[in-house]
C-alpha cells in the first residue's frame, strides 16, 4: 500500500472547490469553546456537536486526557479568548485496555538491548485509565484545580457512546 499522503492533493480538491468564504473566518473561536477529546478515529466532534469551522478549539490525544494539554489550553484561553472547556471521553476507548508497563514492554522488546530506548520510554506515563466515568471526573477536577486555567472557566465532562453517537454528561 502506498502512503496515504500521495492522495492528499487529489482528495483535497472537492474541499477547495466548495471552500466558500471560510477564508474570512476570524482566528479566535466564535463559541469561545475548547473541546478536549480522544483521537479515536470513530469520533467526529465537529459532527456530533455541530461545531463548524471557526467555532471552537478541538484538542485531541489518546484518551482525550486534558492534563496532557496544559500548553494548548493556556494558549487557547489567554491568547485566543476561549472561556469554556468540555472534556469528552468515550465508550470502548483503547485507554481502558492497557497499562503504561505494557507499552514500555512493547517498545523495549522491539529494540532489544537498547538501553537508551528503554530509558526514554520508561520515562513516559501513558495516562491510561481503568474506569471511564472516573477518568472524566478526574480530568474535570484537575482542570478546576489547575491554577493556570482561568478560575471562572465552566468545565464539563462527557462520555460519547460509540454505539449510538450519544453524549451524556457525567461531570
Ligand atoms: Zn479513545
Amino acid at each position: 500500500m502506498s502512503p496515504q499522503h500521495t492522495e492528499f492533493v487529489k482528495l483535497n480538491e472537492p474541499y477547495v472547490a466548495s471552500f466558500g468564504d471560510k477564508g474570512n473566518l476570524a482566528l479566535p473561536p466564535a463559541k469561545k469553546l475548547i473541546v478536549v477529546t480522544c483521537m479515536d478515529a470513530r469520533l467526529d466532534p465537529a459532527a456530533f456537536l455541530q461545531i463548524k469551522e471557526g467555532d471552537a478549539h478541538v484538542i485531541r490525544n489518546a484518551g482525550g486526557v486534558a492534563r496532557e494539554e496544559l500548553r494548548s489550553l493556556i494558549i487557547s484561553q489567554r491568547l485566543l479568548g476561549t472561556r469554556e472547556i468540555a472534556v469528552i471521553h468515550h465508550t470502548d476507548c483503547g485507554m481502558l485496555t492497557f497499562t503504561s508497563n505494557d507499552v514500555h514492554s512493547i517498545v523495549k522488546d522491539a529494540a532489544k538491548g537498547n538501553a537508551d530506548v528503554a530509558k526514554r520510554v520508561e520515562a513516559i506515563d501513558f495516562l491510561e485509565f481503568k474506569d471511564l466515568e472516573e477518568s472524566v471526573k478526574e480530568d474535570v477536577a484537575w482542570l478546576k484545580n489547575q491554577p493556570l486555567i482561568l478560575p471562572e472557566t465552566p468545565v464539563s465532562g462527557w462520555i460519547f457512546d460509540v454505539k449510538t453517537g450519544k453524549v451524556s454528561q457525567v461531570a
